[in-house]
């Protein structure tokens, strides 16, 4: 069976073909690869070709795919154990390994994903104020909750305002919206609405509409006018948590969030999020008091065990500033490739995320500074990718990670890979949007 002819079976039985919207080449066109195994750094579609995989799932897989050591523990975990609906010792080791390693965790609820996580915070933080509006910023992504599906990322991007269809205007408007960067409009809603506020979402390091790195003195103010108004500092490091750092944004800002919603790599590959805190607040929860939150397979023992093992490699392989070191000098290389071709694409990194892209500065800070042009030149370079064996996220909007896995080697590779794509790519390359 060839990618072409799943894909077919698949939009007879799902919406799109598929089960989470970017998987179906919407932005970049053509048919999706269906893929059949993975190792590593290397993905193998079902044509039996070999791609050298930089979307890595989205995120979740620090240590590349398939690592054997978490795929030892995994497989004796299968051998023990799948689910109990009961207590168990496996979260409690995971939950006891988070609280002793970041201080702004005294204690944490796991959850199936990074969704249920951010809808989890903002439900303890309406509790705890007693206040119901929440503030997020533009370009932000948190997951699909009702609430938080105004102005969020790359998936969405083109959408109207109100991103998405199914959310009724009552949800939409306890929910208010400012853009990233820009303190006066901070001040200002908060000057309007601060009695209403229960609480700040912010991504500390917005990564699904392109990476839009802030400034520290932005998140700071953040940090201070929630503090002097009594709002709840929910930091969203779905993305940032375990992958910028250990301590992910918190530990890189040395700012304190209230609460914290971590997924993607807590889970090593497995469907597992996590919301923590401060005790004071995390104890609004059920059973401690009258927050409810429940889930059937929240804790599931693989998922433990995998993000435990991934997290405790990652510390002792000193994950972190390997792949900062990595990253910085692949970027170089690349950027290097992207001059020597001609082609005006730019790369925003912050250790180990990168984002390939269109706009005049290096990082852009805000949303107004990404050309939306750049997703037409973005398709063209994908496809050229793609046929060398390089599998990119397929969104101009989304960004690329590296694992572990990505050593020398494979980056070596990638480079000659991408040297190819571009010497293909570059005479339809248009002109700077
Ligand atoms: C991925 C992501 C989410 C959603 O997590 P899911 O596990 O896909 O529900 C929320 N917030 C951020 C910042 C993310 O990157």
């Amino acid at each position: 069976m060839t990618s072409k002819e799943l894909f077919d079976r698949a939009v007879k039985v799902a919406p799109g073909g598929v089960h989470s919207p970017v998987r179906a080449f919407k932005s970049v066109g053509g048919t999706p690869v269906f893929f059949e195994s993975a190792q590593g750094a290397y993905l193998q579609s079902v044509e039996k070709k070999k791609y050298i995989d930089f979307c890595m799932s989205f995120g979740p897989l620090l240590l590349g795919h398939r690592d054997p050591e978490v795929q030892e523990q995994v497989l004796s975990m299968v051998n023990t154990a799948w689910t109990f609906g009961a207590c168990e010792p496996y979260s409690l080791e995971l939950a006891e390994w988070m609280t002793s390693s970041l201080p702004w965790l005294e204690k944490v609820r796991f959850v199936s994903s990074g969704t249920e996580a951010v809808m989890s915070t903002l439900r303890v933080a309406r509790a705890v104020t007693g206040r119901s509006k929440i503030l997020k910023f533009e370009g932000c992504y948190h997951g699909h909750c009702d609430s938080l599906l105004v102005k969020s990322g790359s998936g969405l991007a083109g959408a109207s305002a109100s991103d998405s269809a199914g959310v009724s205007p009552q949800v939409a408007q306890e929910t208010l919206v400012t853009p990233l960067d820009d303190i006066e409009a901070l001040e200002k809603v908060f000057a309007q609405h601060h009695h209403q506020i229960a609480a700040v979402i912010v991504e500390p390091l917005p990564a699904n509409f392109g990476l839009i790195v802030q400034k520290q003195a932005f998140l700071k103010k953040v940090a201070e006018l929630c503090e002097k108004n009594c709002t709840l500092l929910i930091f969203d490091e779905v993305i940032s948590g375990f992958r910028v750092d250990l301590g992910g944004m918190a530990a890189l800002t040395g700012i304190q969030p209230d609460l914290v919603c971590y997924g993607k790599i807590i889970g090593g590959g497995f469907p597992v999020g996590c919301y923590g805190g401060k005790k004071a607040f995390m104890d609004y929860a059920a059973p401690s008091r009258r927050v409810y939150q429940a889930g059937t397979l929240s804790a599931t023992p693989i998922g433990m065990c995998a993000g435990l093992t991934t997290l405790k490699k990652a510390v002792r392989e000193k994950a972190w500033s390997v792949l900062k070191q990595r990253t910085e000098s692949f970027k170089q290389q690349l950027n290097g490739l992207f001059l020597t071709h001609g082609v005006d694409f730019k790369i925003a990194h912050h250790p180990s995320l990168f984002w390939i892209h269109g706009s005049k500065m290096e990082h852009p800070a805000s949303l107004t500074e990404i050309p939306l042009a750049h997703g037409e030149n973005f398709k063209k370079f994908f496809h050229a990718c793609l046929e060398e064996g390089i599998y990119l996220a397929p969104s101009g909007f989304e960004v690329s990670f590296l694992s572990l896995a990505h050593d020398q080697k494979v980056l070596d590779e990638a480079l000659e890979k991408f040297s190819k794509a571009l010497q293909k790519f570059k005479g339809s390359m248009k002109g700077a949007p």
